[in-house]
């Protein structure tokens, strides 16, 4: 079983505190969300589960945090500023803005404003998506000048340091470069929680090889992230690959296929129940040729006079000089998040009718492994064992106590947020310096002796 809908999920993440609408105090911000101690907490799970797998685990990728503002050349060249946009189209009746690219079409034709029905739209215009600023303390705003952006994706930092990152990694291609951070984008309609956001995360590879070599390296990815997903608790069932058309490819791209996720599983016919959780891009040459100061174009001229540098590659094996294709996988924070919790959800009725959920989320993503729970709270002997558990088990995994309710509550409490496991101090501990180990998902009980009771745990978390 899965969440039967984002609202369900929204609901836990504001009760138990995941995640809470940003600047609630003040009305909010439109799409902002803001991640509370158990949200960062799995936010924090999934990167580093992503970053254990493609940077530690392999051995062909380097690590990179780049800036999220850069040199405006950067988005200049990279086609950003010209092409990075969206269709808006404005609703004459009832005023709203539109991503007419999203729109449903009525049996004419017509395209159908999805707020209040109407045909009456505008002509859609390109609306581009960058956040602008300036930088330093400019005397208008507008002044070019100063213009700067607030990144759009993570890519273009890999980009620009691809040079740096090889010679001083000494790396051969096929390798990749991976970087987990910050993206911006002013989108048209943003909502579903935290599915579209305008701040938001990305989790980005650039992985560069020989350009007759892409097609096989591509594939390889599919399946990489196919697997990856499962590791992390998103089900197959759940996942579906979309190969993009000809007229919805990047510029850059030479093939897209995009991972959709079951986000939406109230809807009624099927394939509007997914939406894009990844997408993995053949970008061909492109990024390393446009910041490269040698390619010309069919005049002779420079295609980017300003760029110091040339990124291309020389294989000492074949003694040839070209520029590296990229193929791109590229998945969101939020989105993975998102998801990660939907799945996980699950509702179960236990012997006294009611009804309680569990998130059955992975062991390595939740964001608390163990919770120590003292049977009762008045017994100094066994709020001090339960204590000193809590801190001996910390070290080694994220672990807490709570005395805060009856034992049946704070189990359901734990559930709720996916602890994969209960400890309870009782009575009979003192005496046996034993305790009971209580398992999520199976709700059974194992009597653990304590000088047993991390490597029990450990093995079954990780
Ligand atoms: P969409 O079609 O949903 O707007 P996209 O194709 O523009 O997404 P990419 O540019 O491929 O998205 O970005 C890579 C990933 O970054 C996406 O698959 C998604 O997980 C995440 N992402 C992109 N835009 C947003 C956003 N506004 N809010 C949250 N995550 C996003």
């Amino acid at each position: 079983m899965a969440a039967p809908n984002i609202e369900t999920i929204v609901s836990l993440a504001k009760r138990r505190g995941f995640v809470f609408p940003a600047s609630d105090i003040y009305g909010g911000l439109g799409s902002s969300w803001d991640y509370g101690p158990l949200g960062v907490e799995l936010a924090n799970n999934i990167k580093n589960s992503w970053w254990n797998w493609v940077v530690y685990e392999r051995d062909d990728i380097e690590g990179l945090d780049s800036s999220i503002i850069q040199n405006r050349l950067v988005w200049k060249y990279s086609g950003h500023e010209t092409t990075f946009s969206d269709p808006l189209a404005d609703c004459r009746d009832c005023k709203t803005r539109l991503r007419e690219d999203k729109l449903e079409r009525n049996s004419d034709g017509k395209l159908v404003c999805s707020n209040c029905g109407s045909t009456d739209l505008t002509e859609s215009r390109p609306f581009n998506l960058m956040f602008r600023t300036t930088i330093g303390a400019v005397s208008s705003d507008d002044d070019p000048a100063a213009l700067a952006y607030l990144r759009p994706e993570t890519a273009q930092g890999i980009f620009v340091n691809f040079k740096n990152v090889l010679d001083t990694s000494r790396r051969k291609l096929p390798f990749g470069i991976a970087q987990i951070g910050k993206a911006f984008r002013n989108e048209v309609t943003p909502g579903n929680f935290i599915f579209r956001t305008r701040e938001f995360e990305q989790m980005e590879i650039e992985y560069f090889c020989r350009p007759d070599d892409a097609p096989r390296v591509h594939q390889e990815w599919l399946d990489a992230y196919d697997a990856w997903l499962e590791t992390i608790g998103i089900s197959s069932k759940n996942v579906v690959h979309y190969e993009q058309s000809a007229e919805e490819l990047a510029h850059y791209s030479d093939r897209t296929v995009d991972f959709l996720y079951r986000f939406f599983p109230e809807r009624q016919e099927e394939d509007k129940q997914f939406d894009e959780l990844l997408g993995i891009a053949n970008r061909t040459d492109y990024d390393l040729r446009v910041h490269s100061k040698k390619p010309e174009n069919e005049e002779g001229k420079r295609i980017n006079p300003d760029t110091t540098e040339d990124l291309s590659y020389f294989d000492p094996q074949t003694n040839e000089r070209f520029y590296p294709y990229c193929i791109e996988p590229s998945i969101g924070v939020n989105r993975t998040l998102l998801a990660v919790l939907m799945e996980a959800y699950e509702e179960r009725t236990n012997d006294k009718g009611e009804v309680r959920v569990i998130l059955k989320l992975k062991p390595a993503l939740a964001p608390i492994k163990v919770a120590v729970l003292p049977l009762a709270k008045n017994n100094e002997s066994i709020v001090t064992m339960a204590k000193n558990l809590k801190r001996s088990l910390q070290p080694s995994m994220r672990a807490v106590y709570d005395d805060t309710g009856g034992i049946g509550k704070l189990y359901a409490r734990q559930d709720e947020i996916g602890t994969p496991f209960c400890v309870t101090v009782d009575h009979e501990s003192i005496v046996d310096n034993a305790v009971t180990v209580r398992d999520r998902d199976s709700w059974q009980q194992e009597r653990v002796a304590v000088g047993d009771l991390e490597q029990f745990l450990r093995q079954r978390l990780y």
